[in-house]
């Protein structure tokens, strides 16, 4: 491991703080601490519930699946009231709702050092079905949560339906959205970012309050995550079907980018130690495979997934290896900073990983489901003056035309791009440059808005018709709360935009705002 790490070193331009941290990291005493641990297989017995934190699954292949929980007592405590010891964890897996016909079972170490979570990976289930499956601890037995298991390669499916949400600020609004989002019955939930924010108490709203400070070290970002857990409708819709999530900036820090801070005084050291605290805290909590498992400061989420031959989805992470904002992070005008080629999203390894998978998919749809808006939008709506925002991927211009020429070029299948982060909804159709209409279109992009974030918006936001006016390749725009409902066929895509009627208060109305349609062989969007 440390070879590959120096390797990697010797080709970035920040080693030295790659160096300290290697050298902070070792430095902890983290072998110690196993070598105290009780090795009883015993599992304690509880005097509150330890499945208070629910259960999940993720991550679904034609034949395994990921089952998700972690013990939690106390679930706003450090160490969420578990004792420093090993403790065995039960679960099966059946085809029923009853747990009558369990075809899968075993028993698992929860550890403290991964903060009691489980994650199992059950392997050699049938294609495309649904499962039920549930833990036990001693004398205490979860609810049951349902799963289930993309189809087969060679298959194409009649038909998927999925959501995808981003953006969840607890103290903002309550997440009433996915009440609504359990009844559409989507086989899949894509979760895009900003699952949790890293901000102090009281620095957002005062719908709720977020327990303690800024969060710094692992424990704050575990209790951090078992807050957020402990809205009962987030909680449920993870028990409905596997989810498939990755970050942006929030889950560690408000527009970091690779190993940047937003700010310009943080030490480069702490600034990573920082990160790979929130990084484990992240894969404890979340239905991600082993091999996702974070190493140091790093943790590798982007990943691919494919429903059959129908939907093939490459699941990036914008945020672990871009280069830093230009101008500053502040909306700006492209320019050379914009535009300069060396200006990088993905990073080089995560890119060519996306080209191959693109170059290799025979899915009828290719999603790429990542954080920000790809739309070369003017915000200003200012055609004399417009201005874009530097920590979406007009920041990064080249690479953002680079991946429209290889979509064009390769003639990839329908691709489609889903995003969240801005707390907004948008349909856009792009070109290689979106400010120019006679550029042939490429693909759709479908951006979310928030959960939460934001507290109640509006359905018309300020200057509409002007940033309606000033950017052609915007097709609809609104800023209330909610999230996107999508159903696949062979021949189309429909995304239903689901809005809230209120998050400032448990019990709010979701209902469907607008609803658009592509065909296979056409990114034109046409409202249903
Ligand atoms: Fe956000
Ligand atoms: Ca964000």
């Amino acid at each position: 491991m440390m070879n590959l790490k120096s390797d990697r070193m010797n080709t970035t331009a920040y080693a030295p703080s790659r160096r300290l941290f290697l050298s902070y990291v070792a430095g902890l005493p983290v072998c110690a601490m196993a070598s105290q641990l009780e090795s009883s297989q015993r599992p304690p017995s509880f005097s509150s519930d330890p499945f208070s934190l629910g259960v999940a699954s993720g991550d679904p292949d034609h034949q395994s699946v990921v089952l998700w929980t972690k013990l939690a007592p106390s679930p706003l405590e450090p160490g969420g009231g578990m004792p420093p010891a090993n403790v065995p964890v039960q679960w099966e897996l059946a085809k029923d709702e009853s747990m009558q016909a369990t075809v899968a079972s075993g028993t698992v170490t929860a550890t403290p050092q991964l903060g009691h979570s489980v994650h199992v990976e059950v392997e050699g289930l049938e294609s495309d079905r649904w499962y039920w499956y549930r833990f036990r601890c001693g004398e205490a037995e979860s609810q049951v949560g349902r799963t289930r298991t993309m189809p087969h390669a060679d298959v194409l499916p009649d038909e998927l339906r999925f959501a995808f949400a981003s953006c969840q600020n607890f103290e903002q609004g309550y997440f009433t959205a996915y009440e609504q989002m359990a009844r559409d019955e989507p086989d899949l939930v894509f979760h895009l970012g900003d699952y949790i924010y890293e901000y102090a108490s009281g620095r957002n709203g005062d719908v709720r309050t977020h327990q303690g400070g800024e969060l710094s070290s692992l424990d704050d970002y575990r209790i951090r995550y078992s807050q957020y857990r402990t809205d009962p409708s987030l909680r449920q819709m993870h028990a409905r079907c596997p989810w498939l999530l990755t970050w942006d900036d929030h889950e560690f820090d408000n527009n970091c980018a690779g190993e940047i801070s937003e700010e310009a005084d943080v030490d480069p050291v702490q600034y990573l130690v920082r990160r790979a605290n929130a990084y484990q805290a992240y894969y404890e909590m979340m239905p991600l495979r082993s091999r996702c498992q974070p190493r140091d400061a790093d943790m590798r989420l982007y990943r691919s997934a494919a429903f059959g031959r129908l939907a093939d989805f490459s699941i990036l992470d914008t945020r672990q290896y871009r280069s830093d904002q230009p101008n500053g992070d502040r909306r700006s005008p492209l320019n050379d900073a914009a535009l300069d080629n060396r200006q990088t999203m993905l990073g080089r390894k995560q890119r060519g990983w996306l080209f191959r998978n693109l170059n290799r998919s025979q899915a009828t749809w290719n999603v790429l489901a990542q954080q920000v808006m790809m739309g070369m939008v003017d915000r200003k709506g200012d055609p004399t003056a417009p201005e874009y925002s530097m920590d979406q991927w007009p920041g990064y211009t080249a690479e953002r035309m680079r991946i429209m020429e290889f979509l064009q070029q390769r003639r990839v299948s329908n691709p489609v791009v889903l995003t969240g982060d801005i707390h907004s909804n948008w349909v856009n159709e792009l070109r290689h440059d979106d400010r120019k209409e006679d550029d042939q279109l490429i693909a759709t992009e479908f951006v979310t808005t928030s959960i939460s974030s934001g507290g109640n918006g509006r359905a018309v936001p300020a200057g509409l018709e002007q940033l309606l006016a000033a950017n052609q390749c915007v097709k609809y725009h609104n800023a209330e709360r909610g999230y996107v409902f999508c159903r696949l066929t062979p021949a189309e895509w429909r995304a239903r935009y689901m809005i809230v009627d209120d998050v400032l208060q448990p019990g709010g109305k979701t209902t469907k705002q607008a609803e658009f349609v592509i065909e296979s062989g056409d990114p034109h969007v046409h409202p249903a």
